[in-house]
């Protein structure tokens, strides 16, 4: 009998899920969480390049209606996911012009205080970033030391690879792979204590 759902593991659908018992308490929260970030802008000319945080000097800058920090919005997506929070482009719609031309930092720190709301911190970040140019290699210092300032965590905690995209005929684009760890600092915060 189909059930319309995923079989996952059994060749009987109807046999109950195996019992474990890693379960937890629904109020404790997981000592660490994961997250990942993707996100991926188009090169237009005429615009200042932003990533990282920082403007790095090229004919071509990264569209799209905020800043365009490719960067910044895989690292706040990552974030997010982490705590199972909405996503970037559900909290900040490109639809809303308030967000037109705004530093991607705005999203970062909503991303922050989500993420310490839920009683966690920033352990470490990796990043991928995936460009033909500029050569990052001369501004990775620059963008890993911002980074971990907004991040509030040790440069040596922010990982940082570039890449060119071979093969795959992306010389237009940015594009951004993030994964984030979150270290658990407390229990999350009551809504119905007073502050
Ligand atoms: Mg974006």
């Amino acid at each position: 009998m189909s059930h319309g759902f995923a079989r996952i593991s059994t060749d009987n659908p109807d046999e109950p899920m195996p019992k474990t018992n890693n379960r937890r308490p629904a109020t404790e929260q997981p000592s660490t969480r994961i997250g990942y970030g993707f996100d991926s802008h188009e090169f237009h000319a005429g615009i200042p390049l932003k990533i990282g945080g920082i403007t790095l000097q090229h004919e071509k800058g990264l569209g799209g209606h905020s800043d365009g920090d490719v960067l910044l919005h895989a690292i706040t997506d990552a974030l997010l996911g982490a705590v199972a929070a909405p996503d970037i482009g559900a909290l900040f719609p490109p639809s809303d012009p308030k967000w037109k031309g705004a530093d991607s930092v705005i999203f970062l720190r909503e991303a922050l205080k989500r993420v310490d709301y839920a009683g966690y911190a920033v352990a470490n970040i990796d990043a991928s970033l995936i460009l033909a140019a500029p050569k990052i290699g001369p501004h990775a210092a620059a963008i890993r030391t911002r980074v971990a300032e907004l991040l509030r965590v040790h440069c040596d905690c922010v990982g940082l690879k570039a890449k060119t995209p071979e093969g795959l005929n992306l010389d237009s684009a940015a594009i951004a792979h993030v994964v984030v760890l979150l270290q658990r600092t407390r229990q999350k915060r009551s809504r119905t204590k007073s502050r």
